[in-house]
């Protein structure tokens, strides 16, 4: 049987190539994305390439919306084998009048818990819905996509919200890592590098395939794969 996954965030950028990337690998799909029609849209261009996806709802930034599609995937499946928590905000102001990164002097504390809300609770709150089911299927990858922000042993300035948020889904990684030894469920973070999307730009350098490409393999690892640990370009990094 092929495995079953959930992708957070899946109608645009990153999320939507790993939820292609997933399917050419005979994963079956559940996209899911706040907007119901930009996620139909996105799952249509899946069925029509071939692939077996389907869309359901869901805000991270809701625990409501995030129980909805854990009942539906239960009714429905009853087990599911991976979770890509890969939706991700950055409100930060992108430059003060300076011209400067935002300072974490000026950051409003409404921006970080926003940010916090979305990308760690949220990611937190699936994964706690995921590993159980994953646990009865025996079988559970959770990849949470990080980034090179979050990294405390390179860590810069600015962007204080965006940095914290992601630290702290770092540690999320470890607590949840570390209390599922020996369960085959393995979880780790992922930084994609810095890629061509809404979020990165058009100055990035990666391409969203190139970024996907660690977050898919995190996502198959074999049983024997690493858990617990931050990967970019499939390699360990530090955190
Ligand atoms: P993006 O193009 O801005 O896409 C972000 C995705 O997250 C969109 O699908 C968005 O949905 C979704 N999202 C935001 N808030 C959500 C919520 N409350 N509930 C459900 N979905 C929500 O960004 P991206 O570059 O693909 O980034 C994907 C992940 O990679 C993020 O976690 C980001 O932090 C991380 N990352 C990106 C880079 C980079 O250079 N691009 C570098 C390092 C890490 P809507 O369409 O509804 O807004």
């Amino acid at each position: 049987m092929s495995r079953l996954a959930i992708v957070t965030g899946g109608n645009r950028g990153i999320g939507l190539e790993v939820c292609r990337q997933l399917a050419m690998k005979d994963v079956q799909v559940i996209l899911t994305c706040r907007n119901p029609e930009k996620g139909e849209e996105a799952t249509e261009k899946l069925n029509a390439a071939g692939h077996a996806a389907v869309f359901h709802p869901l805000d991270v930034d809701d625990p409501e919306s995030i129980k909805a599609l854990f009942e539906h995937v239960e009714e429905k499946f009853g087990w599911l084998n991976i979770l890509v928590n890969n939706a991700g905000i950055m409100l930060d102001p992108r430059e003060t009048n300076g011209g400067a990164a935002s300072s974490s002097l000026t950051a409003s504390v409404e921006t970080i818990s926003n940010t916090f809300r979305t990308n760690t609770l949220g990611a937190l709150q699936m994964c706690q819905l995921a590993i159980p089911l994953m646990k009865r299927a025996g079988f559970g990858r959770i990849v949470n996509v990080s980034s090179g922000m979050g990294q405390l042993s390179d860590m810069g300035g600015g962007y204080a919200a965006y940095r914290i948020s992601k630290t702290a889904l770092n540690a999320v990684t470890r607590i949840f890592a570390e209390e599922n030894q020996g369960t085959n469920v393995l979880v780790n973070s992922v930084c994609p590098g810095w890629v061509r999307t809404d979020m990165g730009g058009p100055g990035a350098q990666r391409t969203v395939d190139q970024g996907a490409e660690t977050i898919t393999w995190a996502a198959t690892l074999p049983d024997d794969g690493p858990t617990g640990g931050f990967f970019r370009d499939k390699k360990r990094i530090d955190w």
